[in-house]
């Protein structure tokens, strides 16, 4: 199972989507690797709030939602906590957003459509550095 830590304790992960079906699609590849999915949240302005509650080890972040998008949210959480890991995940029509989130020092993106794999392996990743 790649989504324990050393000492066997679950990597607790925050889902940030306004897509019910991609949490679901998210929950589907990280739990049966071990990863605990400790929240998830709908739009940018609930997951700033609920990052501050439960402090996950990392947050995929989807790019466009509504009432606060993903860049926006990411931006706020990192100036709360600049080591939070964040990675962004992006649809195509994003790639204008992209180039924004690295000029603003956020730099992990996860493309969308994803699989069980890219998404596993792309937390590990990050989870590592
Ligand atoms: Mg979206």
């Amino acid at each position: 199972m790649k989504g324990l830590r050393k000492d066997g304790r679950a990597i607790r992960v925050m889902a940030v989507d306004d897509s019910p079906v991609t949490r679901k699609m998210i929950k589907k590849a990280l739990v049966p690797e071990g990863f605990e999915i400790v929240g998830e949240a709908g739009n940018g302005r609930d997951a700033v709030e609920l990052c501050e509650k439960i402090d996950p080890d990392i947050i995929t972040m989807d790019v466009t939602m509504p009432i606060m998008d993903g860049l926006e949210a990411a931006l706020i959480i990192k100036q709360k906590n600049p080591r939070q890991k964040i990675i962004m995940l992006s649809a195509m029509s994003d790639q204008n957003i992209v180039e924004e989130a690295m000029s603003r020092g956020i730099n992990h993106f996860c493309s969308k459509p994803f699989t069980a794999g890219d998404m596993v392996a792309k937390i590990m990743q990050v989870i590592s550095e």
